[in-house]
């Protein structure tokens, strides 16, 4: 086996599912892209404003000459699209039981952490066969990830953008190692989006405004990890979204028998919680134990009390529990953070059928 194969099979042996190589050209389609979006004010607050950086590898490291691309699945229970919670006011079993969804990434321990100890332990096995230097990229927005992913063959852009391979769907977490040296890079995906639609049609804020088109201040992966207070015209289509949503992924016909991957570092019992009481009145211990481990902790504990307090103020009327929400949402309104008490005012008018 040659150095590319090895490296695909250490990756491999580590947990890092796919692994793929793509020469660190200039990505010029996606500079287009990026000009024009931040043109229109589409580009999310979350991710690199300097396009000539994202798109120039060679800014980023000098004498840049590959991209290595990984995804690693977190599907951690197998996807079934009737289970999918619907996030309207018409999913009552859900708000029923008091609890909230939380977008499947983020119930399990923080990617970044786990990805980037891996993308350091390949580089050590490359550099222990040829020398090299290195740099590491998980999610930081500074390389064009999903376009890395689909130069070096790890899969396609499916018209909600984001990154599907053929095995584990869109399930993945993406990481790359850029390096100097140069590797015979892979052949791009083929394109296997259906162009259905049904992924722009699920979208509840309209945040996919066209296929391939998204406006993140739309979107409730971007709101519900916003640190103001939730935009009105968002908080009832909030529904039950805890943290971020998995809807137009839900919605992809890619996604519906994927493998799950089964790997030791994300454990289907990580004990997120989503019972909307124990959330919205949340202390300062339970988040460190609970979310501070999860890439739902980076936003801080007031992030999810806000949203839970949201999600309570969408209870369906005549709940049995109606009474021990209202103590709470009164208890709320006199909390030391200014955010929490306008959301739990929302919320006890919305529940009281004031709005
Ligand atoms: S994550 Fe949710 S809100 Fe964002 S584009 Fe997809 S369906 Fe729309
Ligand atoms: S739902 Fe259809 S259009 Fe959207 S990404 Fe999946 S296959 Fe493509």
């Amino acid at each position: 086996m040659g150095l590319k194969e090895d490296i695909k099979k250490f990756a491999e042996d580590i947990g890092l599912d796919v692994a793929g190589f793509a020469s660190a050209e200039p990505f010029l389609e996606e500079k287009k892209i990026l000009e024009q979006k931040k043109e229109k004010g589409l580009l999310s607050p979350f991710e690199e404003q300097d396009i000539e950086l994202r798109c120039y590898p060679e800014r980023l490291l000098p004498g840049a000459k590959t991209i290595i691309c990984f995804a690693m699945g977190y599907l951690i229970k197998p996807y079934r699209p009737e289970e999918t919670g619907r996030r309207d006011e018409g999913d009552k079993s859900v708000l029923k039981h008091l609890h909230g969804r939380i977008s499947r990434y983020a119930m399990v321990k923080d990617y970044h952490c786990v990805m980037i100890d891996k993308l350091k332990a390949v580089a050590e096995f490359i550099s222990e066969r040829k020398r090299g230097r290195f740099k590491f990229f998980v999610d930081t927005g500074a390389l064009p990830d999903r376009a890395a992913a689909r130069r070096a063959g790890i899969g396609w852009i499916g018209e909600n953008t984001c990154l599907f391979t053929q095995e584990l769907g869109s399930w993945v977490f993406l990481g790359e190692i850029l390096t100097d040296i140069e590797f015979e890079p892979d052949k791009p995906a083929p394109d296997l989006c259906d162009h259905c639609g049904r992924c722009v049609k699920s979208c509840p804020t309209g945040a996919l405004m066209a296929p391939f088109q998204i406006n993140p201040q739309r979107c409730l992966s971007y709101i519900t990890q916003m640190r103001s207070s939730i935009p009105e015209e968002f908080r009832r289509t909030m529904g039950n979204s805890i943290f971020g949503c998995d809807t137009c992924q839900e919605a992809c016909p890619h996604n519906d028998s994927v493998r799950i991957p089964h790997h030791p570092e994300f454990v289907p019992d990580m004990p997120a919680i989503t019972n909307l009481m124990e959330l919205a009145a949340m202390g300062k211990g339970n988040f460190e134990k609970i979310f501070k481990p999860t890439a739902a902790g980076w936003r801080g504990r007031n992030v999810l009390r806000r949203n839970a307090i949201c999600v309570l103020g969408n209870m369906v009327k005549g709940e049995t529990d109606k009474e021990k929400i209202i103590l709470l949402l009164k208890k709320l309104m006199d909390d030391p953070s200014e955010v929490i008490r306008e959301q739990a005012e929302w919320s006890m008018a919305r529940i009281t059928g004031l709005i």
